[in-house]
């Protein structure tokens, strides 16, 4: 006797018989796709799959995509790693930050310090520059095989009944029952809901990694070097890891240095005039295969309010909804907060334990407006806080640095840990 495989049960894909073109056709249906497998893509799909649901992530490129080498992780985010699973495991890869110092590049002196070794109103602050291949590396280990499917670029999106049509650049289709977009600052799902394009800042930002392979020896703190235009940070990842940025005002000679890392390199050593010789050395050090300046992007913050975030179960997260410029460093933190916070909502749908009962598609239409209202206000709070943080700490002009220096130095310093003063709870709720 033959014995009969073994039977297991998945909540997904669901498989409907159809007839098309006079031939049955077997009809593969997904709950959830998303598109993007960046910090807002893996951290949803890994919050669903701690839920015990299955996703699709859809990803362009052919592998992670870890763009910016790192990025400083505040509290927040760490609340929302642990929400994950992942906190502990990055923990023991990036040391924890013990302040921030800010120093005027004209003077070479600090302006102002602030401790992270500090109690919030939720807590011990927590602080620590992740590099973002650990992460998203992180994130992967924990997905089941074959959720993140790379070489899928979405091209467009239409809809039939209440599914989603995904099309991908090779032709194929997926259906969906629920379309997240965590596909970044060009996002597609997001030109679908009818947001605008986000603008430009009339800023740029450059960043970079060195390695020192017999160690750093840079104490565990993240300093900044501010100045006429511009402003700097370097932050230790681990022991032989230093991450750096500037953030700057366009101007032809700084479009120039964007095409080329070599020119790049010179005009950030240009700008750091006074500073230490062991922190341009940082620069010096730095490969120019790892040097990388973009344009910065944002969404006006009365889109990210008033703007269609989510309809007909398809909405976005991440850099998709809320692009901000990195004045707060809050990015990638708040895109983990919006993974957590959209796979509690979705799960909670799919699942059945919405309180409002109803069909599933009326719960998922519930649940993904609840994930909206829920982000909304914090999305409004980060981009303008952060749009006129950096445009005070950039500015130029004698009294504007005079301000900067002397009275603002401290209070914008204290700005980065409030902001970091967040809980996006945890996946299941009490
Ligand atoms: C200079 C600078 C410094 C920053 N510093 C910090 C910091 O210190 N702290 C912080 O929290 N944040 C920081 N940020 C912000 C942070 O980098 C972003 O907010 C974060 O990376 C957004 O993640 P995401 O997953 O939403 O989008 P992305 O990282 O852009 O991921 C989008 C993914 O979608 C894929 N994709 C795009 N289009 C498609 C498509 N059509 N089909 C399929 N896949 C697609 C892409 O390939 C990519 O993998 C900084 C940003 C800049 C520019």
């Amino acid at each position: 006797m033959i014995p009969s495989p073994p039977l297991y049960i998945c909540p997904s894909p669901l498989i409907t018989q159809t007839h098309s073109h006079q031939s049955l056709e077997m009809e593969v249906v997904e709950d959830t796709v998303i598109v993007g497998a960046g910090i807002a893509g893996l951290a949803a799909s890994l919050g669903l799959y701690r839920m015990g649901l299955r996703s699709v992530v859809l990803e362009s490129s052919d592998s992670l995509r870890a763009t910016g080498f790192a990025f400083t992780a505040w509290t927040n985010a760490w609340k929302a790693l642990d929400a994950l699973g992942i906190g502990d495991s990055l923990r023991q890869q990036h040391v924890q930050l013990h302040g921030l110092v800010v120093a005027s590049v004209a003077t070479g002196l600090a302006t102002s310090q602030v401790s992270f070794i500090a109690k919030g109103k939720l807590g011990d602050h927590e602080v620590r520059c992740v590099r973002r291949n650990m992460l998203l590396e992180a994130l992967e280990r924990e997905l089941p095989r074959g959720t993140i499917r790379f070489g899928s670029k979405v091209v467009s999106i239409e809809e039939t009944w209440n599914l989603k049509l995904v099309h991908l650049a090779d032709g194929s289709i997926l259906k969906a029952k629920v379309l997240v977009g965590c596909d970044g600052v060009n996002s597609v799902v997001a030109k679908w809901l009818g947001l605008p394009k986000p603008p430009f800042p009339r800023r740029s930002a450059a960043r970079g990694i060195a390695e020192y392979p017999g160690g750093h020896g840079f104490k565990s703190e993240f300093l900044q070097y501010v100045g006429d235009g511009f402003r700097s940070g370097f932050l230790p990842c681990d022991e032989k890891t230093i991450y750096w940025f500037f953030t700057f005002i366009s101007s032809p000679q700084a479009k120039d240095a964007e095409e080329n890392p070599a020119k790049m390199k010179h005009y950030l050593l240009s700008l750091l005039q006074k500073a230490p010789k062991e922190v341009t050395g940082i620069i010096e050090k730095t490969e120019l295969d790892t040097i990388l300046s973009s344009p910065l992007r944002f969404r006006f913050p009365w889109d990210v309010l008033w703007g269609r975030i989510c309809k007909n179960n398809v909405c976005v997260a991440g850099d998709a909804f809320h692009p901000m410029t990195p004045d707060l460093g809050q990015g990638a933190c708040s895109a983990l907060e919006d993974g957590v916070t959209l796979a509690r909502c979705i799960g909670e749908a799919l699942l059945g334990k919405s309180t409002a009962g109803g069909d599933e598609s009326g719960r998922i239409s519930r649940g993904l407006e609840k994930y909206a209202k829920e982000r909304r206000c914090r999305g409004f709070d980060l981009i303008p806080t952060g749009y006129v943080l950096g445009f005070i700490q950039q500015s130029n002009g004698v009294v504007m640095s005079f301000l900067r220096d002397k009275c603002l130095a401290g209070f914008m310093a204290g700005m980065y840990l409030n902001k970091a003063d967040f809980d996006c709870g945890t996946l299941f709720r009490d």
